[in-house]
């Protein structure tokens, strides 16, 4: 609704003189849906509704045989989540850091469980990263560092273009990789000057 009346009072202050442009954007992106799994009837091809969850049974042929399916969330439905629950159960970082990673504007956001232990244990993951000390390190290079080097640049080009183009995805699964990827050279054995960089240029990102 907030677009309508926003594109009516560019119209209405463009008609009174005021500029000169006809739209109030140049490029709009809209997010897509949240969607989450909900008891489905195959049979009757209907979801079942937040009043017959409790029975778990189809209410138009009484088929107990359900399927989960993906739906967009609604009350209606009864499969929103309760932010307060989540933000007990894993913290804020990983319900946000959670969005981040499953949402494409695109296709929407399958809401998951499994997907905010997985941000959770990689939010810890990556606090420890930053917190530990370095336990082994050389000093001649090899071309495991060298390796380490070309995968931080190539991650710094992959974040930049996604953010361009508002992919934001596809840069947190770069980061995602590139962290994954730090933490074991970091177990391996590091040049300190090459961990370093990659270290601060990740917090950067
Ligand atoms: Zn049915």
């Amino acid at each position: 609704m907030h677009l309508i009346y926003s594109r009516f009072i560019t119209k209405v202050t463009r008609d009174l003189g005021l500029h000169k442009f006809d739209e109030p954007f140049q490029k709009l992106l809209t997010q897509g849906m949240i969607n989450k799994f909900q008891p489905h009837c195959p049979d009757c091809n209907v979801f079942l509704m937040k009043v017959d969850l409790k029975e778990m049974k189809c209410k138009i042929c009484g088929n107990t045989n359900l399927i989960q399916k993906s739906v967009k969330m609604s009350k209606s439905y009864g499969n929103t989540v309760d932010p307060g629950e989540i933000i007990d159960k894993y913290g804020a970082d990983a319900a946000r850091f959670f969005i981040l990673f499953g949402a494409s504007p695109s296709s929407g956001l399958e809401w998951s469980d499994e997907g905010l232990g997985f941000a959770n244990k990689f939010l810890n993951k990556a606090f420890h990263l930053f917190t530990e000390r370095i336990k082994f390190s050389r000093n001649e290079i090899s071309i495991r560092d060298t390796l380490m080097n070309y995968k931080l640049n190539k991650l710094i080009k992959a974040v930049s273009t996604a953010l361009e183009k508002i992919e934001i995805r596809d840069a947190v699964n770069n980061i995602i990789l590139f962290t994954t990827e730090l933490v074991k050279y970091k177990s391996e054995g590091v040049i300190e000057e090459i961990y370093n960089e990659c270290l601060e240029k990740l917090a950067l990102i």
